[in-house]
């Protein structure tokens, strides 16, 4: 009721060509190179990515995370959830675990990007969310530095939260993140996790190689 009324009065539109009525049209969408692909990549057994890289992905990644439009989620999920029926098929051997983010920036922006990713999976195919990672420190923009600052900016800003170990059994670990740059901060945490819990290590991130 709520929705439909407020519909009427924002109607969506796409977020690329502004079109009326849908959050991305339908020539758009054409454009979203949908095009899961897995890497073999230390410590991950594989990590799996949901897009190439494009204008489209790019502008929806954008806005979702920079000008807090957590409600473009619902745009990629779809694609997310096939994405995840493709590689990591028996829901109870794994446990989602999203990369966190600093306090700081979730008062910021509202909401935590990978969470949410989390949250799309879980809530449509049953997985369990384990918050295994804290951020202990906070760290700059990994967008705005250069590949030795981005490896500096992120070491060591990881540690694993004992009261989550319970929820973690025997399962395998899916760590989850938006997009992957440098992968330097995905790594990071990987090898936190990799250093002390002897559990399989997978990742699902959006698309590699974007800023
Ligand atoms: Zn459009």
């Amino acid at each position: 009721m709520i929705d439909s009324l407020l519909k009427i009065v924002f109607p969506p539109r796409c977020i690329v060509c502004k079109k009326n009525d849908t959050l991305l049209c339908d020539e758009c969408s054409k454009n979203l190179r949908f095009e899961p692909k897995d890497y073999v990549c230390y410590p991950f057994i594989y990590a799996v990515s949901v897009f190439q890289v494009s204008t489209t992905l790019r502008l929806i990644v954008h806005q979702f995370k920079y000008k807090y439009k957590e409600y473009l989620i619902s745009i990629l999920s779809d694609y997310l959830l096939m994405t995840v029926d493709i590689y990591f098929k028996e829901q109870s051997d794994y446990v989602l675990v999203p990369i966190p983010l600093h306090q700081k920036r979730i008062d910021e922006r509202g909401f935590n990007q990978a969470m949410l990713i989390c949250e799309t999976i879980s809530k449509k195919r049953n997985y369990a969310i384990c918050h295994l990672l804290k951020r202990t420190k906070e760290t700059k923009q990994q967008a705005l530095l250069n590949k030795k600052e981005r490896k500096d900016n992120v070491s060591n800003i990881f540690e694993i939260d004992s009261n989550e170990l319970n929820k973690l059994g025997s399962k395998n670990i899916i760590l989850v993140d938006d997009i992957i740059t440098s992968g330097e901060t995905l790594k990071s945490a990987a090898l936190t996790i990799k250093n002390l819990i002897p559990n399989k290590l997978f990742a699902i991130t959006l698309s590699r190689g974007i800023k």
